[in-house]
């Protein structure tokens, strides 16, 4: 296991996670370095972002899943402009969006950090690599090629 280095794709000054009542497990498995969603026990679907009931069929009862350490690129950007005064010095920076195949297919929202403008392509696999942000809360981050030790 490697641990969170110094430097992050995106500054730590940027607001902290604030874990509320629907995503505060998704947060602590995160800092356990288990990247997890929720599947429903009623209906079998797999949701994202955290809800206390399912959004299908309003079950509360859920379970928690472990995605596998890869995903594929469903969507992405490079942001010229900053929104916010804390990510002005790493522009440009990409948002993308990744799907779990192995989990219904359901979306995260999150970076690439090794990817420069031209690197990435809508469905190529992304490996999960955890940034440390504010506050010692682990991220969910990914590369263009697996981060040895990272599962
Ligand atoms: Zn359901």
């Amino acid at each position: 296991m490697t641990m969170p280095s110094d430097s992050s794709y995106l500054p730590r000054t940027m607001p902290p996670v604030r874990p509320d009542m629907a995503d505060a497990e998704f947060w602590r498995h995160c800092n356990a370095r288990r990247l997890c969603f929720q599947r429903c026990l009623a209906c079998r679907r797999f949701t994202h972002p955290p809800s206390v009931t399912c959004p299908f069929c309003r079950s509360p009862e859920r379970e928690w899943v472990e995605a596998p350490p890869s995903a594929t690129l469903f969507s992405f950007t490079f942001i010229h402009y900053a929104a916010h005064d804390s990510v002005r010095a790493s522009l440009p920076y990409n948002v993308a969006v990744v799907a779990f195949p192995e989990c219904g297919n359901v979306r995260l929202v999150t970076n690439v950090i090794d990817a420069a403008p031209g690197d990435l392509t809508i469905g190529m696999t992304v490996f999960l690599a955890w940034e440390c942000h504010a506050e010692g809360q682990l991220l969910p981050r990914f590369r263009l090629a697996p981060e040895a030790g990272v599962r």
